[in-house]
């Protein structure tokens, strides 16, 4: 391997240790910064994801809810859940599982959220905000790519960025951030024809489809940095990322783990955006 690892656990660390020394400021402020996750149904993949974001919380002294509600729950009862949260003043933000069951619509659940307690930043307010350039509250996952990426000390400015996925989560809030960053982005697709000739020409890349190992080292350009969103788990229980680690870390200048990358990221901005709405609520 010659690429220098991205440790996104470590850095996860300073940022979870720097909450806990906000939430412990808001404390003193008045009360504990508060989190909220709703959940509907029992999938053991979502059970995980809510069970280490509240467990974070609560180690940096965080108020946190859980709510598992049941799968088969109607949109009366998950909207009225919602607006008691959006009304709770122990609660700075609020944070809706996804995927729901499919009888619920995912639009209509994320509108029903106060967009200023929106700390998935999935709210189309806080969308447009973050796509006209004046961002609010910023999706997880992209907002701790953005960490990483400032972490190698890699000038963005004029780079050339390419984004491999483009959903609302991940892919497209992160063409926003790159571009606010002064990188030429591209962002490819399921219809993209010739993948590889986008990503050979990539200072950054960043992958985020969902499909073991789709990006080999045959693929990157010599010293690119490389950034695996996917989190794929194999028939034999093990965790892999869309990037081939071994071929492309023997090409790659730097590259992020999976597990131990973005994962860790995503559950520390979770608690950067939870602080953040909490002192403003608080004036502090
Ligand atoms: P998603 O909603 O399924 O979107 C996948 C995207 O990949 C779509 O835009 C799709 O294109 C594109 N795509 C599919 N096949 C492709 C191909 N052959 N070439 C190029 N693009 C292709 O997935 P997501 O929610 O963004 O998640 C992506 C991955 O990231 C998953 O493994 C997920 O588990 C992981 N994830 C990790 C974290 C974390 O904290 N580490 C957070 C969120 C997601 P179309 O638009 O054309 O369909």
């Amino acid at each position: 391997m010659s690429a220098t690892l991205i440790d996104g656990t470590a850095i996860a660390a300073d940022f979870r240790a720097k909450a806990a020394q906000a939430a412990a400021r808001c404390l003193a402020a008045g009360r504990r910064p508060g989190l909220a996750v709703v959940m509907a149904g029992d999938s053991a993949a979502s059970r995980i994801y809510v069970r280490n974001k509240i467990k974070a919380c609560e180690q940096a002294g965080f108020h946190s809810v859980s709510d598992v509600l049941p799968a088969d729950l109607s949109a009366e009862q998950l909207l009225g859940r919602i607006a008691e949260l959006n009304a709770d003043p122990d609660i700075d933000g609020i944070l809706v599982q996804l995927p729901l069951p499919p009888h619920l619509d995912s639009r209509q659940v994320i509108e029903a959220l106060d967009p200023a307690k929106d700390v998935d930043g999935f709210h189309p307010v806080n969308a447009g905000a973050l796509m006209t350039g004046a961002p609010r509250l910023v999706p997880c996952t992209p907002l701790g790519v953005m960490k990483l990426l400032e972490h190698t000390g890699m000038a963005l400015r004029g780079a050339q960025a390419v984004i491999v996925g483009a959903s609302n989560l991940v892919g497209k809030p992160l063409f926003h951030l790159l571009l606010q960053a002064g990188a030429t982005v591209t962002i490819c697709n399921s219809k993209t024809n010739d993948l590889a000739a986008h990503t050979r020409r990539a200072d950054v890349l960043v992958v985020a489809v969902g499909r073991p190992g789709m990006v080999t080292g045959d693929m990157i350009k010599p010293g690119a940095v490389v950034i695996d969103v996917g989190i794929n788990r194999l028939e034999d229980g093990r965790l892999c990322g869309d990037v081939d680690f071994g071929s492309a870390s023997e090409v790659a200048g730097w590259i992020t783990p999976v597990p131990g990358g973005v994962g860790p990221m995503t559950i520390a901005m979770l608690m950067e955006n939870t602080i953040q709405t909490a002192q403003k609520r608080l004036g502090v």
